[in-house]
Protein backbone atom coordinates (compact mmCIF):
# COMPACT_ATOMS: atom_id res chain seq x y z
CA UNK A 1 0.00 0.00 0.00
CA UNK A 2 1.60 3.25 -0.91
CA UNK A 3 1.54 6.19 1.10
CA UNK A 4 -0.51 7.87 -1.76
CA UNK A 5 -3.04 5.40 -1.15
CA UNK A 6 -3.34 5.80 2.47
CA UNK A 7 -3.50 9.11 2.14
CA UNK A 8 -6.62 9.22 -0.70
CA UNK A 9 -8.17 6.54 1.93
CA UNK A 10 -8.05 8.62 5.02
CA UNK A 11 -9.53 11.20 3.00
CA UNK A 12 -12.38 9.40 1.54
CA UNK A 13 -13.17 8.38 5.21
CA UNK A 14 -13.28 12.16 5.81
CA UNK A 15 -15.65 12.60 3.32
CA UNK A 16 -17.66 9.74 4.39
CA UNK A 17 -17.87 10.63 7.53
CA UNK A 18 -19.30 14.21 6.32
CA UNK A 19 -21.83 12.43 4.52
CA UNK A 20 -23.39 10.43 7.95
CA UNK A 21 -23.24 13.79 9.79
CA UNK A 22 -24.82 15.79 6.68
CA UNK A 23 -27.50 13.07 6.85
CA UNK A 24 -28.56 12.84 9.96
CA UNK A 25 -27.37 9.45 10.74
CA UNK A 26 -25.54 10.39 14.36
CA UNK A 27 -25.33 12.85 17.00
CA UNK A 28 -22.91 14.18 18.19
CA UNK A 29 -19.40 12.03 18.36
CA UNK A 30 -21.42 9.07 17.23
CA UNK A 31 -20.57 6.80 14.39
CA UNK A 32 -17.66 4.82 13.15
CA UNK A 33 -15.59 3.84 9.66
CA UNK A 34 -13.00 1.50 8.75
CA UNK A 35 -11.06 0.29 5.14
CA UNK A 36 -8.68 -2.38 4.94
CA UNK A 37 -5.42 -1.98 4.04
CA UNK A 38 -4.27 -5.38 3.42
CA UNK A 39 -4.21 -8.44 5.84
CA UNK A 40 -3.10 -6.98 8.74
CA UNK A 41 -3.92 -2.97 8.10
CA UNK A 42 -6.64 -0.90 8.89
CA UNK A 43 -7.78 2.85 9.19
CA UNK A 44 -10.34 3.34 11.28
CA UNK A 45 -11.84 6.59 12.98
CA UNK A 46 -10.98 8.36 16.23
CA UNK A 47 -13.25 8.04 19.33
CA UNK A 48 -14.69 11.34 20.48
CA UNK A 49 -14.95 13.45 17.52
CA UNK A 50 -17.58 14.51 15.54
CA UNK A 51 -17.39 12.14 12.56
CA UNK A 52 -18.75 15.52 10.33
CA UNK A 53 -15.63 17.66 10.58
CA UNK A 54 -12.09 15.38 10.38
CA UNK A 55 -9.27 16.05 9.09
CA UNK A 56 -7.01 12.96 7.62
CA UNK A 57 -4.44 13.15 10.39
CA UNK A 58 -7.20 12.30 12.91
CA UNK A 59 -7.18 8.65 11.09
CA UNK A 60 -5.69 5.75 12.75
CA UNK A 61 -3.70 3.08 11.52
CA UNK A 62 -4.63 -0.60 13.42
CA UNK A 63 -3.40 -4.28 12.93
CA UNK A 64 -6.18 -7.09 12.50
CA UNK A 65 -5.96 -6.99 16.62
CA UNK A 66 -6.85 -3.84 17.61
CA UNK A 67 -3.04 -2.58 18.01
CA UNK A 68 -2.71 1.03 16.57
CA UNK A 69 0.05 1.12 14.04
CA UNK A 70 -0.09 4.23 13.45
CA UNK A 71 -1.58 7.90 14.96
CA UNK A 72 -1.34 11.30 16.19
CA UNK A 73 -2.54 11.46 19.48
CA UNK A 74 -4.03 12.20 21.55
CA UNK A 75 -6.28 10.41 19.07
CA UNK A 76 -7.31 6.78 19.99
CA UNK A 77 -9.18 3.98 17.99
CA UNK A 78 -13.38 3.91 18.57
CA UNK A 79 -14.19 1.19 21.60
CA UNK A 80 -16.59 -0.38 18.56
CA UNK A 81 -13.68 -1.39 16.62
CA UNK A 82 -13.84 -5.12 17.67
CA UNK A 83 -17.00 -5.16 15.25
CA UNK A 84 -14.97 -3.63 12.41
CA UNK A 85 -12.42 -6.24 12.82
CA UNK A 86 -14.58 -8.87 13.13
CA UNK A 87 -16.18 -8.64 10.06
CA UNK A 88 -12.78 -7.84 8.00
CA UNK A 89 -11.35 -11.42 9.62
CA UNK A 90 -14.83 -12.83 8.47
CA UNK A 91 -15.14 -11.48 5.59
CA UNK A 92 -11.98 -11.54 3.47
CA UNK A 93 -13.99 -9.76 0.30
CA UNK A 94 -15.32 -6.85 2.08
CA UNK A 95 -13.12 -3.73 2.29
CA UNK A 96 -14.73 -1.04 4.25
CA UNK A 97 -17.27 -0.93 7.37
CA UNK A 98 -19.09 1.56 8.02
CA UNK A 99 -21.65 1.94 11.37
CA UNK A 100 -24.07 4.78 12.36
CA UNK A 101 -27.22 5.39 14.18
CA UNK A 102 -29.82 6.78 11.78
CA UNK A 103 -33.01 7.37 13.05
CA UNK A 104 -35.62 5.21 11.01
CA UNK A 105 -33.31 1.83 11.14
CA UNK A 106 -32.26 2.51 15.10
CA UNK A 107 -36.11 2.28 15.69
CA UNK A 108 -36.66 -0.35 13.82
CA UNK A 109 -33.66 -1.94 16.20
CA UNK A 110 -34.98 -0.58 19.08
CA UNK A 111 -37.74 -2.29 18.43
CA UNK A 112 -36.33 -5.89 17.60
CA UNK A 113 -37.79 -5.85 13.71
CA UNK A 114 -35.47 -7.17 11.24
CA UNK A 115 -35.92 -5.03 7.56
CA UNK A 116 -37.27 -8.25 5.69
CA UNK A 117 -40.58 -7.21 3.93
CA UNK A 118 -40.24 -7.31 0.52
CA UNK A 119 -41.68 -3.80 -0.23
CA UNK A 120 -39.35 -2.04 -2.74
CA UNK A 121 -37.42 -2.93 -5.98
CA UNK A 122 -34.40 -1.59 -5.20
CA UNK A 123 -34.20 -3.16 -1.82
CA UNK A 124 -34.45 -6.65 -2.58
CA UNK A 125 -31.65 -6.31 -5.68
CA UNK A 126 -29.21 -4.21 -3.74
CA UNK A 127 -29.78 -4.52 -0.01
CA UNK A 128 -31.09 -7.80 0.86
CA UNK A 129 -33.03 -8.68 3.93
CA UNK A 130 -30.96 -6.99 7.22
CA UNK A 131 -31.80 -9.21 10.14
CA UNK A 132 -31.16 -7.66 14.30
CA UNK A 133 -28.17 -8.86 15.64
CA UNK A 134 -28.83 -9.38 19.68
CA UNK A 135 -27.74 -6.85 22.13
CA UNK A 136 -24.29 -6.28 23.17
CA UNK A 137 -22.61 -4.02 25.82
CA UNK A 138 -20.70 -1.60 23.28
CA UNK A 139 -17.06 -2.11 23.29
CA UNK A 140 -17.32 -5.96 24.31
CA UNK A 141 -17.23 -8.96 22.72
CA UNK A 142 -20.63 -9.49 22.88
CA UNK A 143 -21.48 -7.35 19.84
CA UNK A 144 -18.74 -9.19 17.25
CA UNK A 145 -20.32 -12.36 18.67
CA UNK A 146 -23.86 -10.99 17.74
CA UNK A 147 -22.68 -9.53 14.37
CA UNK A 148 -20.71 -12.93 13.68
CA UNK A 149 -24.01 -14.75 12.87
CA UNK A 150 -25.21 -12.48 10.49
CA UNK A 151 -21.71 -11.73 8.78
CA UNK A 152 -21.69 -14.25 6.25
CA UNK A 153 -24.97 -14.44 4.56
CA UNK A 154 -25.94 -10.47 4.91
CA UNK A 155 -24.60 -6.98 3.62
CA UNK A 156 -25.51 -5.24 7.19
CA UNK A 157 -27.48 -5.80 10.82
CA UNK A 158 -29.25 -3.99 12.73
CA UNK A 159 -27.82 -3.85 16.13
CA UNK A 160 -30.28 -4.32 19.15
CA UNK A 161 -30.99 -0.91 20.85
CA UNK A 162 -28.24 0.81 18.94
CA UNK A 163 -27.94 1.26 15.35
CA UNK A 164 -26.63 -0.34 12.37
CA UNK A 165 -23.88 -1.47 10.49
CA UNK A 166 -22.92 -2.49 6.83
CA UNK A 167 -20.03 -3.91 5.04
CA UNK A 168 -18.77 -3.33 1.12
CA UNK A 169 -16.18 -3.75 -1.35
CA UNK A 170 -15.08 -0.29 -0.98
CA UNK A 171 -16.14 2.43 1.40
CA UNK A 172 -18.93 4.30 -1.63
CA UNK A 173 -20.59 0.43 -1.40
CA UNK A 174 -21.07 0.17 2.33
CA UNK A 175 -21.83 3.73 2.44
CA UNK A 176 -24.32 3.51 0.08
CA UNK A 177 -25.94 0.16 1.60
CA UNK A 178 -26.32 2.10 5.07
CA UNK A 179 -28.38 5.07 2.96
CA UNK A 180 -30.43 2.12 1.05
CA UNK A 181 -30.76 0.24 4.96
CA UNK A 182 -32.30 3.77 6.46
CA UNK A 183 -33.92 4.80 3.56
CA UNK A 184 -35.99 1.30 3.71
CA UNK A 185 -36.58 1.96 7.16
CA UNK A 186 -38.01 5.27 6.57
CA UNK A 187 -40.32 4.13 3.77
CA UNK A 188 -41.34 0.87 5.88
CA UNK A 189 -42.59 3.05 8.48
CA UNK A 190 -44.36 5.41 6.70
CA UNK A 191 -46.20 3.15 4.28
CA UNK A 192 -47.20 1.06 7.88
CA UNK A 193 -48.90 4.33 8.88
CA UNK A 194 -51.20 3.61 6.15
CA UNK A 195 -51.30 0.03 6.85
CA UNK A 196 -50.36 -0.28 3.62
CA UNK A 197 -47.19 -2.22 3.92
CA UNK A 198 -47.76 -4.50 1.23
CA UNK A 199 -45.40 -6.86 0.01
CA UNK A 200 -44.25 -7.83 -3.68
CA UNK A 201 -45.32 -11.41 -4.89
CA UNK A 202 -43.15 -14.17 -4.67
CA UNK A 203 -43.46 -14.03 -8.18
CA UNK A 204 -41.84 -10.56 -8.53
CA UNK A 205 -39.21 -11.48 -5.97
CA UNK A 206 -38.13 -14.32 -7.30
CA UNK A 207 -37.27 -12.20 -10.47
CA UNK A 208 -35.52 -9.74 -8.69
CA UNK A 209 -33.34 -12.04 -6.76
CA UNK A 210 -32.28 -13.64 -10.42
CA UNK A 211 -31.30 -9.83 -11.36
CA UNK A 212 -29.60 -9.17 -7.95
CA UNK A 213 -27.76 -12.64 -8.89
CA UNK A 214 -26.77 -11.73 -12.10
CA UNK A 215 -25.25 -8.54 -10.70
CA UNK A 216 -22.74 -10.66 -8.41
CA UNK A 217 -24.48 -9.27 -5.27
CA UNK A 218 -24.56 -11.40 -2.07
CA UNK A 219 -27.17 -11.67 1.01
CA UNK A 220 -30.19 -13.26 1.50
CA UNK A 221 -33.67 -11.97 0.20
CA UNK A 222 -36.81 -11.20 1.22
CA UNK A 223 -39.70 -14.28 1.14
CA UNK A 224 -36.84 -16.76 2.06
CA UNK A 225 -36.14 -16.56 -1.71
CA UNK A 226 -33.01 -18.13 -3.31
CA UNK A 227 -31.76 -18.11 -6.59
CA UNK A 228 -31.96 -21.22 -9.23
CA UNK A 229 -28.16 -21.15 -8.44
CA UNK A 230 -28.08 -22.08 -4.60
CA UNK A 231 -28.03 -20.62 -1.70
CA UNK A 232 -25.89 -16.99 -1.25
CA UNK A 233 -24.62 -18.12 2.44
CA UNK A 234 -23.21 -21.48 0.94
CA UNK A 235 -21.62 -20.13 -1.89
CA UNK A 236 -19.51 -17.15 0.22
CA UNK A 237 -17.94 -19.55 2.62
CA UNK A 238 -17.26 -21.78 -0.26
CA UNK A 239 -15.47 -19.04 -1.75
CA UNK A 240 -13.55 -18.35 0.54
CA UNK A 241 -13.13 -21.79 1.37
CA UNK A 242 -11.17 -21.77 -1.96
CA UNK A 243 -8.79 -18.45 -1.02
CA UNK A 244 -6.36 -20.08 0.56
CA UNK A 245 -4.16 -17.75 2.98
CA UNK A 246 -0.79 -17.45 3.07
CA UNK A 247 -0.61 -19.58 5.57
CA UNK A 248 -2.07 -22.66 4.39
CA UNK A 249 0.08 -21.93 1.11
CA UNK A 250 3.20 -22.22 3.18
CA UNK A 251 2.38 -25.70 4.66
CA UNK A 252 1.46 -27.26 1.84
CA UNK A 253 4.62 -26.11 -0.10
CA UNK A 254 6.60 -27.54 2.85
CA UNK A 255 4.33 -30.71 2.50
CA UNK A 256 4.85 -31.01 -1.03
CA UNK A 257 8.55 -30.16 -1.11
CA UNK A 258 8.66 -33.20 1.93
CA UNK A 259 7.27 -35.84 -0.06
CA UNK A 260 9.57 -34.96 -3.43
CA UNK A 261 12.57 -34.82 -0.94
CA UNK A 262 11.28 -38.60 0.18
CA UNK A 263 10.51 -39.76 -3.42
CA UNK A 264 13.73 -38.51 -4.50
CA UNK A 265 15.59 -40.29 -1.60
CA UNK A 266 13.98 -43.64 -2.92
CA UNK A 267 15.79 -43.47 -6.19
CA UNK A 268 18.95 -42.06 -5.38
ZN1 LIG B 1 -22.73 2.91 17.95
Amino acid sequence: MTMITEIKYKKQICDIGKRIYDKGFIAANDGNISIRLSDNEFLITPTGVSKGFMTPDMIIKVDREGKVLDGNPPYRPTSEMKMHLLVYQERPDIQAVVHVHPPYATAFAIAGLPLDQAILPESVVYLGTIPVAEYGTPSTEEVPNAVKKHVLDHQGVLLENHGALTWGKDLENAYNLMESLEFTAKINWISKQLNGDRELSKKHVQTLVEMKANMGINGKSPLGVETTAGNHAEKISSQLKHSLSEHDINIIVKMVTKNILTELKKHL
